[in-house]
C-alpha cells in the first residue's frame, strides 16, 4: 500500500528543491493543488507506475496522455534502443522523417505537409507565427480554459497548470504580447461572432482545443465547432486545432475526423511521439509551404525531427494502424471509468458529473454540467484534492488537480477499473 513508505521520495523532494525550483520540471508535478508531496518515479511498465519507495499505482496521467499503449511497452522501447543504437541525432534530413511525415498525412485527415518541433508548445509558436505571416494579421481568438504551450501569447487564462496555480496570467508575459489575444468563452459562439464583428478584419486564428482537456474535461456542445469553421471561414482567418491532446487520442484522425470538421492547421504533439519529444504543425501545401525554406516564414529547431523520437513515432502510428479497434475499446474503458466513479459518487450522496470520449475521461465534482472555463474554475478544489489523496493511497494516481484529463491506455483493463470503483467507494464514504 502506498502510504507505508514514501521516504525515499521525500528525500529526493527535499533534494530536488533546493536544485530546481519548486523542485520540478513542470509545475503540475510538485501536487501543490491536492496537498500531497510528489512520488518520484522509478520505472513503469503497463497502467502501472513505481515509485523509488517500490509503491506502485495504477496510473490514469500516462505521461499528460502521451502514451497510448501504456509505459514501456516492448515494441516502442525496441524501436527507441534501435534507432539510438544508430545516432542519437543527426541534424540532417533523415529517412524515419519521412516515414512518420507518411504515416501522419496517411491517418490525419485533410493535410499534406506536416513541420515537426520538439513539443506542444513549439507547435502552437509555430502555428500561430504561420497563421499570422499567412494571413498578414495580428490578432488571435483563444478559449478561456484552452491550453497551447507555454508561448507568451497563449498565455491568458490558459486552463492546466495555470489554472491550477489559480493565476489569471503569468508574470513575465508583458502586455505587448498579448495584446494580439482575445480570449472568448468555451461552447458560446456568440462571444466568438462579437470578437469577430469588432476585430474580424484583424484575426489571424481562432485557436482552439476540439475537446477541452486543460479544464478538467469539457466536450464541445453539438454545432460549436462547425460554428467556428463557418465563422472563421467568414471572417477570411485560419481554423487551428490544437489535437495536441485529441489526435490519435479520439481515433486516428483526431477531431477533425471524429467531429467531421476540416481545420486549416492541426498541432500535434503527446502521443505523436509514443512519450518521446515531439510536436508538429500540419495542413495543406499551400500553406505550410509558407514556411521556411520554402517560405518566407521562419522556423527551426535543432532536435527537430529527431531519429529516436521519430522511431517512437513511427513505431506508435503503426501500432495505430494495425489496429483501429484499440479506439473502441479505449471509449468503452473510459467510459465505465466515469460510470464506476459516478456511482460511487452517487451512494456517499456527492454530486458529480463526467464525461469521457476516446481514451479521454473526466469529471467534476459538482452538480451542474460544466461547459466552459469559468464554470470550471467554480468547482471547489477542496473535494478533489481529498480524491486524489484517497486514491493515492489506495495505489491510483489520478492528475494531480481538477484542470487536467483522466488518459487511458491500451494498457488499462476492466479489472483495472474495478479496483478504481472499489477504491472510491471506501474514499467517498470515508469522512
Ligand atoms: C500539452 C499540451 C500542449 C503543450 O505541449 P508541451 O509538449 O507540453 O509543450 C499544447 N496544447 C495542448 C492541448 C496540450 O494539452
Amino acid at each position: 500500500m502506498a502510504g507505508v513508505d514514501h521516504s525515499k521520495s521525500q528525500e529526493l523532494f527535499g533534494k530536488a528543491q533546493g536544485l530546481m525550483p519548486g523542485g520540478v520540471s513542470s509545475p503540475v508535478r510538485a501536487f501543490n493543488a491536492v496537498g500531497a508531496d510528489p512520488f518520484f518515479v522509478a520505472s513503469a511498465s503497463g497502467a502501472e507506475i513505481t515509485d523509488v519507495d517500490g509503491n506502485s499505482y495504477l496510473d490514469f496521467v500516462q505521461s499528460w496522455g502521451a502514451l497510448l499503449f501504456g509505459h514501456a511497452h516492448e515494441r516502442i522501447v525496441a524501436a527507441v534502443s534501435e534507432a539510438a543504437a544508430k545516432g542519437t541525432s543527426f541534424g540532417t534530413p533523415s529517412e524515419l522523417e519521412v516515414e512518420l511525415a507518411e504515416l501522419v498525412v496517411e491517418l490525419v485527415p485533410n493535410i499534406d505537409r506536416i513541420r515537426f518541433v520538439s513539443s506542444g508548445t513549439e507547435a502552437g509558436m509555430t502555428a500561430l507565427r504561420l497563421a499570422r505571416g499567412a494571413t498578414g494579421r495580428n490578432k488571435v481568438i483563444k478559449f478561456a480554459g484552452c491550453y497551447h504551450g507555454h508561448l507568451d501569447a497563449m498565455l491568458v487564462e490558459a486552463g492546466s497548470g495555470v489554472a491550477t496555480l489559480g493565476v489569471p496570467g503569468t508574470a513575465g508575459v508583458t502586455e505587448g504580447a498579448v495584446s494580439d489575444t482575445i480570449v472568448c468563452s468555451y461552447n458560446d459562439i456568440d462571444s466568438v461572432r462579437s470578437a469577430l464583428d469588432e476585430h474580424g478584419e484583424d484575426v489571424a486564428a481562432i485557436v482552439v482545443e476540439p475537446v477541452a482537456a486543460n479544464m478538467g474535461l469539457v466536450l464541445p456542445e453539438a454545432g460549436f465547432l462547425q460554428s467556428l469553421r463557418d465563422l472563421a471561414t467568414e471572417a477570411g482567418a485560419l481554423l487551428v486545432f490544437d489535437e495536441v491532446i485529441t489526435g490519435f487520442r479520439l481515433g486516428p484522425g483526431g477531431a477533425q475526423q471524429r467531429f467531421g470538421i476540416e481545420a486549416d492547421l492541426v498541432m500535434l504533439g503527446k502521443i505523436l511521439g509514443s512519450g518521446l519529444p515531439v510536436g508538429a504543425v500540419a495542413g495543406k501545401a499551400e500553406l505550410m509551404d509558407r514556411l521556411a525554406p520554402s517560405g518566407d516564414i521562419y522556423q527551426a529547431g535543432t532536435l527537430s525531427g529527431n531519429p529516436v523520437a521519430m522511431a517512437a513515432g513511427i513505431e506508435g502510428l503503426k501500432m495505430i494502424k494495425e489496429d483501429l479497434s484499440i479506439y473502441e475499446t479505449l471509449q468503452e474503458r473510459a467510459r465505465s471509468l466515469v460510470r464506476a466513479l459516478v456511482d460511487a459518487a452517487d451512494m456517499a450522496e456527492i454530486p458529480m458529473v463526467a464525461s469521457a470520449i476516446g481514451g479521454l475521461a473526466g469529471f467534476y465534482i459538482a452538480g451542474d454540467d460544466v461547459i466552459n472555463y469559468e464554470q470550471a474554475q467554480a468547482t471547489e478544489a477542496d473535494p478533489y484534492a481529498r480524491l486524489f489523496r484517497g486514491m493515492l493511497f489506495h495505489n491510483i494516481y489520478f492528475p494531480p488537480s481538477r484542470f487536467e484529463a483522466l488518459f487511458l491506455s491500451t494498457a488499462h483493463t476492466e479489472e483495472h477499473i474495478d479496483r478504481v470503483a472499489q477504491a472510491a467507494r471506501v474514499v467517498f464514504t470515508t469522512p
